[in-house]
């Protein structure tokens, strides 16, 4: 039940409505346009086999009539051997002519040039051969059921006349416009409506569905009627209905590519990925030292967010953090940090009550009053006080609510929180904020301590910040300190608190922990009385 609802989620039955309908609506239109094809290529077959047809009539009638003129044309007219002899050759000669015989005034045949037995002939029709004067056109049965055409015409001098017979088979087509074997139904007809012959033992069925083609004989009259049926048609295009096919199955196969594919879309999907990280547990918290610089002690750390992948790469907070606050994930994010933090480095801190804990706060977050319920709940489970913790107000755009974010920021206070301003000197974070918010800690951006002993302005501007925030009561961070001269002109300054390199980097929670241990150890006292799993 939990499998099937998980693969039935709406985005699911989604992804499989639109699915069916990719692989529907090619389908569809596939078949339709097939039918459409068959439709056409049929008519097309039949019109061409019932032209083709008619021709194949004519060219039989053409030679025969040529070859009796020709005959008549040399005085062939009775049963004479030189006469036969005549016959002979031109049956021989004349490609559709089977024989040649000379039929007397009462209609019956006197002589034939094949000199064969002959069977009994049965005259079915008979009729004067359109459009060529003189000729005759009968249709004759055989005993056998074999049916010829008799082409005649009067010989050239006597009562006699030239006859040449064709079988009827040559009158019919034999193979498909194709060229395959013909299988549709074909009648032909002489034009006074006598069949010559037909193909097929069968005719097909009389259905709308079939395709009838026609045509006529403007010489001689004939015409041609070919029926072929719809499933003719089907079967002379497997090869295409197969290429459709193929060709779906091929659509399928690269649709279910892309169905496989799509659960990964998320990796191109930066926000979604951020999350599945967040919830995987892959934003981990980093800690850089801060130091005392008059004593060398150690007053704490600030939190860095390091995004830990599964294949072991780091990637650094500047890549990930603008999207977090856009996506709007950075208030879970914050919140899951805080949680680890009192997790992992709870127990070191809360036993040195001096030192404090300092975690990045997007400005947006103080905008919200939900916040202030949210860290009170986090740390009031842990061993870290309110009171330890600092949280630096990050703004990479200006404060939208100024006076919410007051609030907000009056109440974390009123709870023992500190709040510092990040960055101060650089983009957003200027005087007026310093002022106005009712901070308890200014951090003075890297930009500056790299100035200070270099550049007289910077070095003024410093001066006037740490003067003005030790008047406001404000304790000063220096940022991103990396030589001992540094410390030397901070101090100089009468700055107190600063992070850098020169100091530590930002640690895994492992190595800050061992840190502590090592510069600021317990009294031995305080360690007994602590629980195993905490000093483990
Ligand atoms: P930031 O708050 O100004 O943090 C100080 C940055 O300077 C850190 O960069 C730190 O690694 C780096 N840094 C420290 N000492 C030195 C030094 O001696 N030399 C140099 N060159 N750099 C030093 P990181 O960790 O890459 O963080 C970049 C920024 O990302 C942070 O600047 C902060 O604005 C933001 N960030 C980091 N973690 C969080 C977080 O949990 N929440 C929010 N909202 N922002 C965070
Ligand atoms: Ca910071
Ligand atoms: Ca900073």
């Amino acid at each position: 039940m939990a499998l099937l609802s998980r693969v039935f989620t709406r985005r699911n039955l989604f992804a499989i409505a639109a699915g069916i309908l990719l692989v529907g609506v090619p389908l569809v239109a596939f078949d339709f346009w097939l039918e459409g094809f068959i439709d056409r290529q049929g008519q097309v077959e039949v019109d061409t086999s019932a032209r083709r047809a008619v021709a194949l009539a004519e060219s039989r009638v053409v030679q025969t009539v040529k070859a009796l003129d020709t005959l008549a044309a040399r005085g062939v007219d009775s049963c004479q051997p030189d006469h036969l002899d005549a016959m002979r050759q031109t049956a021989f000669t004349t490609v559709p002519t089977k024989e040649i015989t000379i039929v007397g005034p009462d209609g019956r045949s006197l002589c034939t040039d094949l000199d064969l037995g002959r069977a009994e002939r049965k005259t079915i029709s008979s009729e004067p051969l359109a459009g060529v004067e003189g000729y005759f056109f009968d249709v004759v049965q055989l005993t056998t059921g074999q049916q010829l055409m008799r082409l005649r015409r009067a010989a050239a001098n006597g009562p006699n006349q030239l006859a040449a017979w064709v079988p009827a088979g040559l009158f019919k087509p034999q193979i498909s416009s194709e060229g395959g074997p013909f299988s549709a139904m074909a009648r032909i007809h002489t034009a006074a409506g006598h069949e010559i012959g037909s193909v097929s033992a069968r005719p097909p069925e009389a259905t709308v569905a079939n395709f009838v083609g026609r045509a006529n004989s403007d010489k001689y009259g004939f015409n041609v009627e070919i029926v072929m049926t719809r499933e003719r048609a089907l079967a002379g295009q497997t090869d295409l209905k197969w290429l459709g096919m193929f060709g779906t199955g091929a659509l399928v196969l690269i649709l279910a590519t892309f169905a496989l594919l799509l659960p990964r879309r998320d990796a191109n999907n930066p926000a979604a990925e951020l999350q599945r990280a967040l919830r995987a547990g892959e934003l981990v918290p980093y800690y850089q030292p801060i130091v005392d610089i008059r004593s060398g002690q150690l007053r704490g750390a600030e939190v860095l967010v390091r995004w830990r992948k599964p294949d072991g790469t780091l990637v650094m907070p500047g890549s990930f953090i603008p999207l977090a606050e856009s996506s709007g994930l950075i208030l879970e994010m914050t919140r899951d940090l805080m949680r680890r933090v009192c997790v992992e480095a709870g127990p070191a801190i809360g036993l040195r009550p001096g030192m404090k804990i300092s975690f990045n706060f997007a400005g947006k977050l103080f905008a919200n009053k939900a916040i202030i319920k949210d860290v009170r709940n986090i740390f009031s489970g842990s061993q870290i006080n309110l009171s330890q913790v600092v949280l630096e107000l990050t703004e990479r755009d200006p404060i939208e609510n100024f006076t919410e974010t007051r609030q907000v920021i009056a109440a974390l206070q009123g709870m023992g929180v500190r709040i510092a301003i990040d960055d101060v000197g650089t983009g957003h974070s200027g005087l007026s904020y310093m002022l106005k918010l009712g901070v308890d800690i200014i951090k003075i951006d890297k930009m500056f301590v790299d100035a200070i002993g270099t550049d007289r302005n910077s070095s003024t501007i410093v001066e006037t910040l740490v003067d003005l925030a030790h008047n406001m009561r404000m304790d000063v961070v220096a940022e991103g300190v990396e030589t001992f001269e540094q410390v030397v002109h901070l101090r100089e300054l009468g700055i107190r608190s600063a992070q850098g390199y020169v100091f530590a980097p930002p640690l895994p929670g492992s190595a800050f922990l061992q840190l502590v241990e090592a510069i600021d150890p317990l009294p031995a006292t305080v360690v007994d009385t602590l629980p195993q799993a905490e000093v483990a």
